[in-house]
């Protein structure tokens, strides 16, 4: 059919060109073929990523440590930097508080933090034992002291550890104070600028 002969030269090549569909029809047949094939290799290529199910948070969220503070935001800072709440786990940054835990709570991150989720069906003898915890603890009287002593100690604890930290941001922006002032002084510099100190400009 519309097999143009190689060895005839200056073919007329005018005419509506016709495809071999028999051709083609066999070269789809074998594509398809192929893509099932690897599809096939694709899925048997390790066994599939088992996620764990869900856990609940065992720490606080952190919404409001920043609130009302001013802060510079430039396009060029790091993300955690940004304006927002910033995920280090997804590395990326959320406009507000609602948005954020939306975004803990998502997809995304769990399956980043390694969990489907799925969570787990809880055993008979799970619920009784969480029935009884919640018996015991909201039972009058059975609230010992030494509950009581081991939640002061720990509120102490935290408390002890939030100023640790909050001592520590003092001290680091003390000294980057210092270093800025260093350079703001540089006697050297300041000659050169022509800037001799307000009392020698003065005659
Ligand atoms: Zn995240």
């Amino acid at each position: 059919m519309a097999h143009t002969s190689d060895n005839v030269v200056g073919v007329d090549n005018t005419f509506r060109r016709k495809f071999d569909r028999d051709e083609y029809l066999e070269r789809a047949r074998e594509r398809e073929k192929q893509e099932a094939d690897s599809r096939v290799k694709s899925k048997s290529r390790g066994p599939p990523v088992q996620r764990k199910p869900l856990k609940h948070r065992d720490y606080e969220v952190d919404l409001d440590s920043r609130l009302g503070k001013t802060q510079v935001v430039t396009p060029v800072a790091p993300l955690s930097q940004q304006a927002g709440y910033y995920c280090s786990v997804c590395e990326c940054v959320v406009k507000d508080s609602a948005n954020y835990l939306d975004h803990i709570n998502g997809k995304k991150h769990q399956r980043a933090l390694g969990m489907s989720m799925r969570v787990e069906r809880a055993s008979v003898e799970q619920v009784k034992e969480r029935f009884e915890l919640l018996k015991k603890r909201s039972a009058p009287g059975s609230f010992t002291e030494q509950d009581l002593d081991e939640r002061i100690l720990k509120q102490q604890q935290e408390e002890e550890e939030r100023k640790r930290q909050r001592r520590e941001k003092k001290k680091e922006k003390k000294k980057e104070k210092a270093a800025e002032e260093e350079v703001d002084m540089d006697p050297d510099v300041a000659a050169m600028m022509g800037f001799g100190g307000f009392s020698s400009s003065k005659k």
